[in-house]
């Protein structure tokens, strides 16, 4: 990551400054900008709401509370978010937690489990002497019964996961002989928290991703949460940086077509304002489902643009539960395994600016909450108060003895429910060939996003690496060089067998 990082200023000088219209300001367009203008670039960041960020975006209610469109987690395994906290000099605003994750028990209500990593002992020993450790959760022949799974992904690496993009999490178990009982007591939770589905829908490589970051990084799977609101704490040190080597990034700048020459380049962006954007190049940031309404006709028979059929976003909703006292919390993340929700966090403990001595602020993600992501129930159209009472009672669970779903316990002060229709794309079996590398057949136009082809999954870690090498083959193109054979690069698959004419 910070190779790839160094690259841009060392770029700086050697070709004429080029001028790029980046759609999106959420991480994977703001990340593009960041480098291009490390590299002398000068970037242009549109991005439609008037708040940055995209999924970290947050906003203030009438309290002046945050509002946060997802509870984020970081994680050490991050090296491109890692190297740009540094490259920023904003490292101390990440709060590292204990190295542990932290389980609800599913039979004993109240009561939490908990996998430790043992300070100073290596990757992969830490893992798996953290599941060996473990007593509550899976008993010792259980977790001998899943090595025969997993020692193909510890010899054969990233070409066996991808492999098994094709399978779901369960047909992988089925395979592989692992007891039932891995599946209710860990793979649930960790789909809903990986890509907010259930495992009878989620790929097994995107459980194996997740898992061989984690396996081979000693602090892998540490988590840190950041020290206060993403557009103050992270989105503005990026803006500032871009702004200070001659970018721009506007706010309300929503783009409503991208108009073409008759030879599929792009001529001008047209804004929903009716004015027109020019650059030398143009890189979209959008999340897919966007790009798809947005995509010019010269381009709709195109094969690289076609992959993008196969792709789209999953539901999920982020709560927000102010209570009228502190509940018992831990300084971490938990896993809640219920039925309806994914992982949480005491707000009021666990981040420096939502910090509170007397009341508890849960931030929760409710997942999966579609027929698309599992469950068969659309909680999208329910009302606030439908969503708030389910939660109440899974809460009921999770802590007895503050809590009763009536409020006779702790008071509910207020709440806030953030639905987001489309948020990372569903991960369900046989995706990953479908998402399209940086470089385009469009000599103008760069993909970037969450969504496009990287070894990260739909995560900030994800993000700011499509913006990464999106920056990178606008950078090599305007050096003439041929591109680097980075990351993010793949042939498109044989079902798109043109696209690449
Ligand atoms: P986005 O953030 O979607 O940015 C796209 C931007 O394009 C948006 O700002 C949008 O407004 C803008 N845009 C769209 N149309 C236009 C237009 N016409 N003109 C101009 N601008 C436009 N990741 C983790 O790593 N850890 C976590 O713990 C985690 N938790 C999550 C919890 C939730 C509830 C959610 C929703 C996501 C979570 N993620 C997490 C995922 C992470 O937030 C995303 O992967 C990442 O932020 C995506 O960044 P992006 O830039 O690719 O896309």
């Amino acid at each position: 990551a910070e190779a790839l990082s160094s690259k841009f200023p060392a770029a700086k000088g050697k070709a004429p400054s080029k001028t790029v219209a980046i759609i999106g300001g959420g991480l994977a367009g703001l990340s593009a900008a960041k480098y291009l203008s490390d590299a002398g670039h000068r970037p242009l960041v549109l991005e439609a709401r008037d708040v940055l960020g995209g999924k970290v975006s947050a906003w203030q209610d009438k309290d002046g509370d945050w509002i946060e469109t997802g509870l984020h987690i970081f994680f050490g395994a991050y090296p491109n978010m890692m190297s740009l906290f540094k490259e920023l000099n904003i490292e101390e605003r990440l709060q590292w937690k204990v190295h542990k994750m932290i389980f609800a028990m599913q039979e004993f209500p109240g009561e939490f489990t908990t996998y430790d990593f043992i300070p100073g002992i290596p990757a992969p020993f830490n893992f798996g002497l953290a599941i060996l450790l473990n007593q509550k959760m899976l008993s010792l022949p259980e977790k001998i019964q899943c090595l025969p799974a997993l020692l193909p992904m510890l010899i054969n690496g990233q070409d066996f996961i991808e492999q098994q993009d094709e399978k779901s999490v369960l047909e992988f178990m089925r395979q592989y002989n692992m007891p039932e009982r891995i599946n209710t007591e860990v793979f649930i939770s960790m789909a809903k928290a990986l890509d907010f589905i259930d495992p009878d829908k989620l790929s097994m490589a995107v459980v194996l991703t997740a898992m061989n970051r984690f396996l081979n990084e000693d602090d892998g799977l540490q988590m840190a949460f950041l020290d206060g609101n993403q557009p103050d704490r992270l989105c503005k040190p990026m803006v500032d940086h871009i702004e200070k080597r001659g970018g721009e990034v506007r706010t309300k700048s929503p783009v409503k077509k991208i108009v073409t020459n008759p030879d599929g380049s792009i001529k001008h962006l047209e804004m929903r304002d009716g004015s027109t954007v020019q650059a030398d190049e143009y890189v979209s940031a959008m999340p897919v489902d966007v790009l798809k309404r947005m995509e010019p006709k010269e381009w709709q028979k195109m094969p690289f643009f076609r992959q993008m059929d196969e792709l789209e976003g999953i539901p999920v909703i982020n709560l927000h539960l102010w209570f009228d006292r502190k509940l018992k919390g831990v300084d971490h993340l938990c896993f809640s395994r219920s039925p309806l929700l994914s992982v949480y966090a005491d707000m009021s403990i666990t981040c420096k600016e939502y910090y509170d001595p007397d009341r508890s602020m849960l931030e929760l993600v409710f997942a999966p909450c579609s027929p698309l992501a599992g469950g068969n129930t659309n909680w999208m159209t329910k009302t606030d108060d439908e969503i708030i009472d389910a939660t109440m009672k899974e809460l009921e669970r999770l802590f007895p003895y503050e809590i009763a779903a009536d409020g006779s316990k702790a008071k509910l002060r207020k709440f806030a429910v953030v639905r987001t229709p489309r948020s990372v794309y569903a991960a369900i079996p046989g995706r990953n060939k479908f998402r399209p590398q940086q470089r385009t057949p469009i000599p103008n136009f760069t993909l970037a996003g969450d969504w496009t082809s990287q070894k990260f999954l739909g995560s900030m870690e994800g993000a700011l690496l499509s913006g990464k090498l999106a920056a990178e083959v606008i950078v090599d193109k305007a050096l003439g060089v041929e591109p680097a054979k980075s990351l993010g690069k793949k042939s498109v698959e044989k079902e798109y067998p043109d696209a690449e004419k």
